[in-house]
């Protein structure tokens, strides 16, 4: 069966993909081993519905206030053919070029349906980039399509903007409606952010790659309302870092074409379908649950209990799954500790050497800080309290 119609066979055959963007990618990203995620996110699968079905919805995403204020934040950065997104651009990444004044050239990006408006963007980037070497213009693209290979399935992305320099340079431009206070903002939203240009950037490398002479660099402006005013001020991102990643960690992803050719006939994330069913075929992938999930990931507060129920130490972050090695679950990490669970011809692994010296140290400390120390550690006493 065609790929495309397997995918369609398992969001169900009434609904309609739900596109993936850079938001998803960075996230999709940041998570390589997940199966789970990537196939839903590969089948088009809308995870927020999905995990409503499910009964455990989504616990984060914008309000629709924070939505509203940042869309108006855009209208007012892009205003008269992006005049002060051109000036902030020119300021922190001209390179002491000609300012763009009012000659900006603004191209018209409409076309129906994604793939006809990322073939739009690839054509009007081409003449952006022969107007800058030819007439030295600055273009301003006003949320272009771009497209990016995730998975063997084509990925749509739209940047804030992209702005082309005089000098034949691309530049990504994200626009958020957090403060930049003092020149600083705040480091988790703004890694978030890099994170998500790092993706564009890719897709646009991409497009740079077929156009003679044309560079997609490697770094991205970030704009924000600047202290606690609505006025624009920018930063410039070096996304060197976040582009090597997220293009190795894509590189990384399970093709979705494998995954779903493992899944039995018949199998579907329908969201019209019982809980009971979803629920089994969504246990049916393999997920790699991490509590950065919690931030990033629709279903995290169903794959968070079912890994709880299943005992399983990825709850307690990766560094601590990698540090216990073979034991897997809190239960095995347990008898590790007290000297259970080895066949009586196994060696210790070191994890479970690990764990044991541990547990010894842990008892002897306790011991030696007599009640008033296991009562500190949340311990019962093993003596009665002498009134
Ligand atoms: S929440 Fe679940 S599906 Fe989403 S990335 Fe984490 S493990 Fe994968």
């Amino acid at each position: 069966m065609p790929l495309r119609q397997r995918l369609a066979d398992l969001r169900g055959p009434a609904v309609p993909p739900r596109p993936l963007d850079a938001r998803a990618l960075a996230a999709l990203a940041a998570n390589p081993g997940c199966g789970r995620r990537a196939l839903l996110d590969g089948a088009g699968v809308d995870k927020t519905a999905l995990a409503g079905a499910l009964g455990s919805p989504a616990g984060f995403g914008q309000s629709q206030f924070a939505i509203a204020r940042g869309n108006s934040f855009e209208a007012r950065v892009k205003a008269d053919g992006g005049a002060e997104l051109l000036r902030l651009v020119h300021e922190r990444l001209g390179a002491g070029g000609e300012p763009p004044g009012g000659r900006a050239r603004v191209p018209d990006l409409a076309a129906a349906g994604p793939e006809g408006r990322a073939g739009r963007t690839a054509l009007a980037l081409r003449e952006a980039t022969a107007a800058a070497r030819e007439e030295g213009a600055w273009s301003f693209l006003d949320h272009p399509m771009l497209v990016l290979e995730v998975a063997g399935t084509p990925a749509y992305l739209e940047p804030d903007a992209v702005v082309v320099h005089p000098d034949g340079r691309w530049t990504v431009v994200e626009i958020k409606s957090f403060p930049m206070i003092d020149g600083s903002a705040d480091a988790p939203k703004v890694g978030a952010a890099a994170r998500q240009a790092a993706v564009y950037l890719l897709a646009l490398e991409r497009t740079a790659a077929r156009l003679e002479g044309a560079e997609a660099g490697h770094t991205a402006l970030l704009v924000c309302p600047e202290n606690f005013s609505n006025l624009p001020t920018a930063a410039v991102l070096d996304l060197r870092k976040q582009r090597a990643v997220t293009r190795r960690q894509l590189d990384r992803l399970t093709r979705v074409e494998e995954l779903a050719a493992a899944l039995p006939a018949g199998l579907s994330f329908d969201v019209s379908r019982p809980a009971e069913e979803l629920a089994e075929a969504v246990a049916s992938v393999a997920a790699s649950y991490a509590p950065d999930c919690l931030a990033a990931c629709e279903l995290a507060f169903h794959c968070r209990d079912r890994a709880r129920e299943a005992g399983s130490v990825t709850v307690l972050g990766r560094s601590v799954r990698g540090e216990l090695g073979v034991l897997t679950t809190v239960e095995e990490a347990l008898d590790a500790a007290a000297g259970r669970g080895e066949g009586p011809d196994d060696g210790p692994s070191p994890e479970r050497a690990a764990l044991r010296l541990a547990a010894r140290l842990r008892a002897e400390a306790l011991d030696a800080a007599g009640d008033g120390g296991r009562r500190l550690a949340g311990l019962p006493c093993p003596r009665p309290e002498v009134p």
